[in-house]
């Protein structure tokens, strides 16, 4: 299910190339065909749509086998779509690229988006597949030390650290299929989560159990900072949020993202703080801020607090 160039074809190829209905390849910008293009020492693979990648087994493609002309007219018919990821390869690497296209771009743009979706290169009006490639290539370098930068990012799986109201708790699978999720001290005394259940299932489990932890806690210091300003809440929601952790609806409704159960209670407490803030001041005037740091004292760490280490919340479950 993969096409690559340059090398031998043969019917196989011509069939899995037309079940890979948007690949398509276009000419270079100096003329050069792709086959040329490709002979450099990162090649790129190319596919869409296929659920699986084996290389070794994969038909290969040509442009100059009997099925040739034909396969080019078919990808000349559809220049109009890309595929939906492309991936580079160098000597020691292999980095999936998700393509975007915008009409309103005015060039290239390569970026690592902060909700860990992957990178993903954006293709202004006019762009085609072979520059997209071709930028990728020459700034591949530059993306794999910011992929390497991060953190790894922890499934929730037996053995994993989960950073439990800021405290690492270890994930230990009690074995048993039933019963509940509790925090405690593991056998040499560091804290672990005991979690039940099929090994499965332990990654799933873990991350409701946080959610519905999140919401204890934020419901708990939230009532507590509108309860300070003599405001009312009318509902709070935990949700997966990428770009903000908390956010106040006019009708008086929070929403808060479930991770910051990952960070110290501090900082929990400084974004309940912040949104029944808003309760009372809807802007971030001086008035708001006054108020903020009124009910929590540590607004001015937390907010460091969390613009160095937001991220890394994001690279868990
Ligand atoms: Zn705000």
């Amino acid at each position: 299910m993969i096409a690559s160039w340059p090398t031998g074809a043969g019917p196989a190829a011509a069939a899995s190339l037309l079940r890979c209905k948007s690949f398509l390849p276009d000419p270079s910008p100096d003329g050069q065909t792709e086959s040329g293009a490709l002979k450099s020492a990162a090649f790129v693979r190319l596919w869409s749509g296929c659920p699986f990648v084996d290389q070794e087994n994969s038909p290969k493609l040509t442009a100059t086998d009997s099925f040739g002309s034909l396969l080019f007219m078919l990808l000349r018919a559809g220049k109009k779509a890309l595929p939906d990821h492309i991936e580079i390869e160098t000597e020691t690497d292999a980095v999936r690229i998700r393509l975007r296209t915008n009409p309103r771009a005015q060039r290239y743009l390569l970026r690592l988006p902060a909700d860990r979706s992957g990178p993903v290169l954006t293709v202004p009006k006019g762009g085609n597949l072979a520059r997209a490639e071709k930028f990728a290539r020459q700034n591949i370098n530059w993306l794999i030390e910011r992929l390497q930068d991060r953190p790894d990012h922890v499934a929730f799986r037996p053995g994993d650290l989960v950073p439990l109201r800021g405290t690492d708790h270890v994930i230990l699978a009690t074995g048993k299929l039933r019963g509940l999720i509790s925090a405690g001290e593991g056998e040499d005394g560091y804290p672990a989560l005991f979690v039940p259940g099929a090994d499965d299932h332990i990654p799933r489990r873990v991350t409701s159990w946080l959610k519905d932890q999140a919401r204890k806690d934020l419901t708990q210091r939230a009532e507590v900072h509108a309860k300070t300003i003599g405001r009312k809440i009318t509902g709070i929601s935990v949700r997966d949020t990428k770009s903000r952790w908390g956010s106040c609806a006019s009708n008086g409704r929070l929403s808060f993202s479930w991770r910051l159960i990952l960070a110290p209670p501090d900082i929990l407490d400084y974004v309940a703080a912040h949104e029944v803030a808003h309760l009372q001041e809807m802007n971030h005037s001086a008035r708001f801020w006054r108020l903020c740091e009124q009910l929590a004292p540590q607004t001015p760490s937390a907010r460091i607090w969390l613009k160095e280490n937001g991220l890394h919340l994001h690279g868990f479950g």
